[in-house]
């Protein structure tokens, strides 16, 4: 092969026998997941909310955030169940540029793939353990998933894995509801192909093991919006398009038909001051139509302390070093507002 074999590195196990979750920490992802659940069975009326930054790159400014969060969710925790993002690992359009919190645990510094392995873990392990929040991240590389199963809340899988069998296969094996966007170019069928994978229990090999998965009933669709030929970049979160995910699970067998609408990406056209007015136009259809209303369980919302975002190595503390974000005060008023209009 035309690579060079660095090191071994420790398998998810050993890592998390170095650094284990605690009785408490146990019961928190737990409480978290039972409520998360019952969300998504249609038992709670709660809206879920996956928010914070595009990537989560380092851990001062992600537990500030997430410490602000905190207290929002207090205060609506009647309404909206928060699911801070905690993107660890970060797909790239080109392929180059920051890869994420795993591959970077410095964003200025050279890749060190043990150190990222840790630095993860301990992000992850520090939002239950100070925060009380089991949180969401992006499932880049299956085989890694491991390293952080005992943590998550929720998992997405990206515009740019959807397709991939690996993916789908081990979503099937995941216990937590794995969030599966429709592709960058907008079929919706490979989106629901996918989730349909997931619910299923499959055979395979992972991480060099015959693997047997039991199913995931808890998989499900975001729209990301989308881009066309020319490279433009389109919405799909208006009435007809959410009618159309209603109708294509109307027609399948999945269970637990879900729907979360992210309002960045594509559907922003990477303006990250688009999500408040998006978020609107969703909740209002969300209450014309009684279908959509079971439908749609919640929001994805690039967040960060600071407006926009910045090149890597730029010194704004909070501010995002990939796609452009919502600051605070606006991601707190969009909090409140959400909770008004439910
Ligand atoms: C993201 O959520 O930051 C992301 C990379 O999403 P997508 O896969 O939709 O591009
Ligand atoms: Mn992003």
């Amino acid at each position: 092969m035309n690579m060079i074999f660095e090191r071994k590195l420790e398998i998810p196990m050993e890592v998390k026998k170095r650094f284990p979750v605690s009785k408490e920490m146990e019961q928190t992802v737990e409480k978290r997941q039972a409520e998360l659940q019952s969300i998504f069975r249609g038992e709670s009326g709660k809206l879920i909310l996956v928010i914070g930054p595009c990537s989560a790159d380092r851990a001062d400014s992600v537990l500030d955030y997430i410490g602000r969060l905190r207290l929002v969710q207090d205060k609506v925790a009647d309404k909206i169940f928060i699911i801070p993002r905690i993107y660890t690992n970060k797909p790239r359009t080109s392929g180059d540029g920051y890869k994420g919190l795993l591959h970077q645990p410095d964003p200025n510094e050279k890749p060190d793939l043990y150190k990222g392995i840790i630095a993860t873990r301990d992000l992850h392990m520090r939002a239950v353990r100070d925060y009380g929040f089991s949180c969401a991240d992006e499932m880049l590389y299956p085989e890694n998933h491991k390293y952080l199963d005992d943590l998550l809340a929720y998992v997405a899988v990206g515009a740019r894995s959807v397709e991939d069998q690996q993916h789908r296969l081990t979503a099937s094996g995941i216990e937590v509801p794995v969030g599966m966007k429709n592709p960058t170019s907008g079929d919706f069928s490979i989106m629901m192909n996918a989730i349909r994978t997931a619910q299923h229990k499959h055979t395979f090999i992972y991480r060099g093991w015959a693997a047997h998965s039991l199913g995931n009933p808890y998989a499900h669709a975001i729209l990301r919006g989308y881009t066309n030929k020319h490279g433009n970049m389109l919405p799909n979160y208006h009435y007809e398009d959410l009618m159309k995910v209603y109708e294509l699970y109307q027609k399948s067998d999945l269970v637990n038909p879900a729907l979360l609408i992210d309002t960045n990406h594509a559907n922003s056209g990477k303006d990250p001051f688009e999500q408040p007015r998006i978020v609107r136009e969703v909740l209002t259809c969300r209450k014309y139509n009684a279908d959509l209303k079971g439908l749609i369980k919640g929001f994805m919302v690039e967040s960060y302390l600071e407006d926009g975002n910045q090149p890597v190595g730029g010194k704004c503390y909070g501010k995002s070093i990939t796609d452009a974000c919502l600051g605070w005060d606006k991601t707190e008023r969009l909090i409140y507002d959400i909770a008004e209009m439910l």
